[in-house]
């Protein structure tokens, strides 16, 4: 069918001329219509299709000998949501024009969503009514948005699983901080009563006991000694996965801790062979930050440096500064580490596999750690505002190509006081530091010192190191200790936080409130090292924290301390 066939010329068109130009003018029109990206479709009054244009074909992929004649209803899904022809139909009697949402369906049953606009018209040659399909093919904005759509409601239940997660992992965390917690505390507990009574033997019964069993006493002392770092290193790397590793800022001489740490470990590198460089050049400012946690960084990666090193190598520590930063640097020439290990040595409990399997030529390389150093290194440098990297040459068979540690930070590491119970207890500290001596005090009775603590085993340790210049009470749950505070007002109570029946804290606060109680000092002798715990003890009236296993000297010295300190500030509290 020819597009003329439906149109009109316009009234009063006279003149060949004027004729000519008017159906050149119909002829452009009717390339337009047939080009146009609208799908054009004129039917008679029942549907039966009298023009289709060529979008219509492309988009249909129907020929237009195949659609005139047919029922435009074929060309229609009819499913819920999308009018039917019928309803079309209606609702273009009812007014000007219609408008809607409809599907058109293609040769190869494939769907276009295509918006319609639909009209009437009568033809000015026969008067006869036809109807004017317009459709603009929205399928590829419709499906975009419907994958948007879906992308936006996968993202929903991924977000939605990210926030089941997270709160399952902090769930996780804090069921893995107070297992560490209890765990810490279980087994510091045996490893007083090792400690103890394994410190007591080599101090005091060398001469009584078989040189083979002494051996074996002192081999027993040494892994209660491992065992006790690895279990502070576990509550270290927790402090630092909660944020809560507090630092006591002071100014210390950088160059001079890393001297001492390396005091600390001639014995292994003189063994060894291993030389250390230190170039430290003179007035360098002094560092902010904390004293025993630097000492742990340097501790850390001088005694890797030197694991991870052959015999007769060298380790060369550098300290210098750049703007207002300190750069230290560990460099050895030890089995280097390979660049996909950098980011991962960093993580706690990580050890690279082939560490272990390296040895050297006196001894074997002591590989076997925890995978806990490096990872609190990096804690403690962040807390301090700083960085740590590596660099190395890789891993090359037989060879040694080396790794250097780097680290910087801040020269002054804005470092507040966390909170004021920590800032007590340094306090505390330093007064015992630079304090009284601990002469023993001139008495004419011996001090009175009550231990409250359901642990026997600590207990007897414990009192025979003190029994000669104490008298010792026990109490082994809080209500007997309660009775032996009223009945002896001893001058010291000793007390651990986990009792059966009335806790430690609880009792503490009691002793506090009561006339009678409250000038005795309450020390926290106890296994719990988590810093809330300590808060806790500070809290509820103690004067200091004794952290079990102790040592037995360490112990008594203290003592004497605090009751030096008590004779100045009483009445306490
Ligand atoms: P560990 O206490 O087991 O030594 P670290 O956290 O200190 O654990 O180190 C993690 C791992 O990083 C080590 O097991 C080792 O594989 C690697 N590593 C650390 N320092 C060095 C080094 N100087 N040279 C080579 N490898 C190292």
């Amino acid at each position: 069918m020819a597009v003329n066939s439906i149109h009109n010329l316009p009234e009063g068109s006279n003149g060949p001329e004027h004729t000519l130009r008017e159906s050149k003018d119909l002829a452009l029109l009717a390339r337009i219509v047939e080009h146009t990206p609208l799908v054009i479709i004129v039917t008679e009054p029942d549907g039966a299709i009298r023009y289709v244009n060529a979008t219509a074909q492309t988009v249909l992929e129907y020929s237009r000998q195949h659609m005139l004649g047919t029922p435009l209803e074929r060309y229609l899904v009819e499913i819920e949501g999308y009018p039917s022809f019928q309803e079309v139909r209606r609702r273009m009697g009812e007014g000007d024009g219609f408008q809607t949402r409809l599907l058109l369906l293609g040769n190869g049953n494939e769907e276009h969503v295509c918006l319609l606009n639909a009209f009437e018209i009568k033809n000015d040659i026969d008067k006869r009514e036809l109807l004017v399909f317009i459709f603009r093919d929205i399928t590829t904005e419709v499906r975009g948005s419907e994958q948007l759509e879906m992308k936006n409601i996968e993202m929903a239940k991924i977000n939605s699983e990210l926030i089941r997660n997270n709160t399952e992992l902090k769930r996780i965390s804090e069921l893995k901080s107070n297992f560490l917690s209890i765990a810490s505390h279980e087994l510091k507990t045996p490893l007083t009563s090792i400690k103890g009574y394994s410190d007591i033997i080599i101090d005091g019964m060398k001469d009584k006991l078989d040189p083979d069993i002494y051996r074996m006493i002192e081999s027993i002392n040494r892994a209660a000694d491992r065992l006790h770092k690895v279990v502070n290193n576990i509550l270290d790397v927790t402090r630092i996965e909660q944020k809560r590793l507090r630092l006591k800022p002071e100014h210390i001489d950088l160059p001079a801790l890393a001297r001492e740490s390396i005091e600390e470990l001639v014995h292994f590198s003189v063994k060894r062979s291993i030389s250390f460089d230190c170039r430290f050049p003179p007035d360098l400012p002094t560092f902010f930050g904390d004293r025993l946690r630097m000492q742990q960084v340097f501790a850390n990666l001088f005694s890797n440096a030197l694991k991870f090193s052959p015999d007769k190598s060298a380790i060369v520590v550098a300290i210098e500064v750049k703007d207002r930063l300190f750069h230290i640097t560990v460099k050895d020439q030890g089995i280097g580490i390979d660049k996909n290990e950098y980011a991962k040595i960093f993580d706690p409990f990580y050890e690279i596999g082939s560490a272990n399997r390296h040895s050297t030529d006196v001894s074997k390389f002591m590989g076997g750690g925890t995978g806990l150093g490096l990872s609190i290194v990096k804690g403690i440098i962040e807390r301090h505002g700083g960085q740590i990297w590596v660099e190395s040459e890789g891993v090359r068979e037989n060879e040694y190509p080396g790794s250097v540690f780097h680290i910087t930070v801040p020269i002054e590491a804005e470092i507040s006081w966390d909170d004021d119970e920590t800032k007590a207890l340094f306090l505390a500290k330093d007064d015992e530091k630079h304090g009284q001596s601990a002469e023993v005090m001139a008495v004419e009775k011996k001090p009175v010192i009550l231990f409250i603590d359901a642990d026997k085993e600590a207990v007897e340790i414990a009192s025979m190191t003190l029994q000669n210049a104490f008298d010792i009470l026990v109490a082994e749950n809080g209500e007997n200790g309660l009775q032996l505070s009223f009945d002896h007002h001893p001058d010291l109570i000793l007390l651990d936080s986990y009792l059966p029946g009335l806790d430690g804290y609880r009792l503490c606060r009691i002793l506090r409130s009561q006339e009678e109680t409250r000038d005795i000092p309450v020390v926290f002798f106890s296994a719990g090292t988590q810093n809330d715990e300590i808060q806790k003890c500070f809290a509820s009236g103690a004067i200091d924290f004794i952290v079990k296993p102790f040592n037995g000297r360490e112990l008594l010295d203290k003592i004497w301390r605090l009751l030096m300190r008590k004779k100045e500030i009483t009445p306490f509290g």
